[in-house]
């Protein structure tokens, strides 16, 4: 069967209509927290613990610098990083645990994979990766979580209404300090260090193989020796886009 050129097109552009309908857009939000009033400035660090180990480099820095860290963690970290767990809680001045999902599933309610790893794909799933991550943090002793930070950082915008009506502000970030950790320690020291007032840096603690940590405690000590200051997202003002946080 021949069909005219005219008639191809408006097939093709039919099908692109349909599969558009069919995955959602995501959204990447982002996150600020408000600028010191006075002196060199402050970041919030944010690190992902989505499964896997510890970097102790990291944790370590962490520790012996005074650098406070808000520290996503899944239920998945949870159970194999007792250790670090207990380091973590030992020091409530530095870090604050909060909610990365149960099973480090993306919250994104539409069946669809992002970055090769499948989403909840329904609003019940998005639930439930919420409600477990936020239950596993309390197995932990640790104060009930305030933001969730899903993996992936993509969402669904249906997906955070429906995060913000549970009563979690969402935690986007400004500067991608290690490139899902799979950036040189070079590239991510000199992200990290280039860090202004007000961001919100984002970077993992959970791949101690990975050459991406050793670059996070680079730049880190390098903001500090600028005289830069640390905050947690619970001690600071977040502002983030697409209702993330109002
Ligand atoms: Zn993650």
């Amino acid at each position: 069967m021949h069909l005219p050129q005219k008639h191809l097109c408006t097939i093709a552009m039919s099908v692109a209509l349909i599969s558009s309908a069919h995955a959602t857009p995501l959204v990447e939000p982002t996150l600020h927290i408000k600028p010191a009033a006075s002196g060199t400035g402050r970041v919030a660090l944010t690190l992902d613990a989505c499964g896997g180990k510890t970097d102790t480099r990291i944790l370590s820095a962490l520790v012996d610098n005074k650098i406070p860290a808000t520290i996503f963690v899944t239920g998945i970290w949870l159970k194999r990083n007792a250790e670090a767990v207990a380091i973590m809680r030992a020091h409530p001045d530095l870090f604050e645990l909060e909610n990365h999902g149960g099973r480090h599933i993306p919250a994104v309610d539409t069946p669809q994979k992002i970055y090769g790893i499948r989403s909840a794909g329904s609003p019940e799933a998005v639930l439930a990766e919420v409600e477990s991550g936020a239950a596993a943090l309390a197995t932990t002793g640790e104060p009930a979580p305030k933001w969730f930070r899903g993996a992936t950082a993509e969402y669904s915008p249906s997906a955070i209404a429906m995060i913000r009506k549970l009563g979690f502000k969402i935690a986007g970030f400004s500067i991608n300090g290690d490139g899902g950790s799979l950036l040189g320690a070079k590239e991510t020291a000199r992200r990290i260090a280039a860090a202004k007032d007000g961001d919100v840096i984002i970077s993992h603690i959970n791949q101690p193989t990975h050459a991406a940590g050793e670059g996070v405690v680079q730049g880190l000590l390098a903001l500090k020796d600028k005289g830069m200051t640390f905050v947690r997202l619970d001690d600071a003002d977040g502002t983030g886009n697409h209702g993330t946080t109002d």
